[in-house]
């Protein structure tokens, strides 16, 4: 797509230079505020979303993150709660005074969404466009990420379908793309971070849990994402990472989380 085609759309911040701001419960992203999400890979159980959330909360997350229809590449991995999950998840947001994002994979599934704070669109739908389509016509938050192989006029372009379609309350979320280099699992894009944030009034998450793939990598990329300029990170917490039924490998424990809350608190203050 060429600038001038780009800077017509409503996601540019050639039509739009303000910051968006995007605001769920007492939480708001964007023009200078940060959002901290925090929760497991999946929901997998009422005891383990509710010591999750209550640890996640003291630590300062503003959002709970928890999957309850998970896009798994093998058919035999777990394949989360489903409605049940949602649930949970709520059940568990609300006693921790907490709201929820989690991920939608078929349109199908938007009445099992009624009460989540923000749905969330993961990489491997940021081109389904029927789902996008229907997504626009809710007055709900989105939280669109990258997909692993697409570039940012591709997420852009699947960003113009929400607002086209009425829904401005979009959070895009970089997550780490496709390398030549199997010594990672992904590489986090974070050139992406400000140059989406030159493109366009939205606000920009960064997931480096996804990212690496590795809970020993995650610090030193975090910290990368916020310095690169992110209005937020997601990062997946377990109370017992080894026995976590869906990315174990890549999860924190909540005082690890704690920890990394206090060293991005202190970072931003150093960046003022
Ligand atoms: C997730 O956040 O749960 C997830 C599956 O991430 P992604 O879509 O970025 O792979
Ligand atoms: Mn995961």
């Amino acid at each position: 797509m060429s600038d001038t085609q780009r800077q017509e759309y409503k996601v540019s911040r050639a039509q739009h230079p303000a910051d968006t701001c995007v605001t769920v419960g007492a939480a708001t992203v964007g023009g200078g505020n940060f959002l901290l999400i925090a929760g497991p890979c999946s929901v997998e159980s009422a005891e383990q979303i509710a010591t999750t959330a209550t640890a996640v909360k003291a630590a300062g997350a503003q959002v709970l993150r928890g999957g309850a229809f998970k896009p798994r590449t093998s058919p035999y991995d777990f394949q989360g709660l489903a409605e049940e999950g949602i649930q949970l998840l709520l059940q568990a947001g609300r006693a921790a005074k907490l709201p929820v994002v989690t991920e939608i994979v078929d349109a199908q599934q938007i009445p099992a969404f009624a009460e989540v704070d923000i749905i969330q669109v993961g990489a491997r739908n940021m081109q389904n466009f029927s789902l996008l389509r229907q997504l626009a016509t809710l007055n709900k938050p989105v939280l669109l990420k990258r997909g692993f192989g697409n570039t940012l006029d591709e997420l852009l372009s699947s960003a113009e379908y929400l607002l086209s379609g009425g829904n401005d309350q979009v959070i895009l979320c970089e997550r780490g793309v496709r390398s030549f280099d199997p010594a990672l699992r992904c590489a986090l894009d974070v050139a992406a971070i400000a140059r989406l944030k030159e493109l366009t009034h939205l606000p920009v998450i960064v997931d480096p849990s996804h990212a690496t793939a590795a809970a020993h990598l995650l610090r030193p990329v975090a910290l990368a994402a916020v310095a690169a300029g992110a209005d937020g990170l997601m990062i997946e917490v377990h109370p017992d990472p080894a026995s976590a039924l869906c990315d174990g490998q890549q999860s924190i424990t909540p005082a690890a989380f704690a920890a990394l809350a206090q060293d991005v608190a202190a970072l931003r203050a150093a960046l003022r």
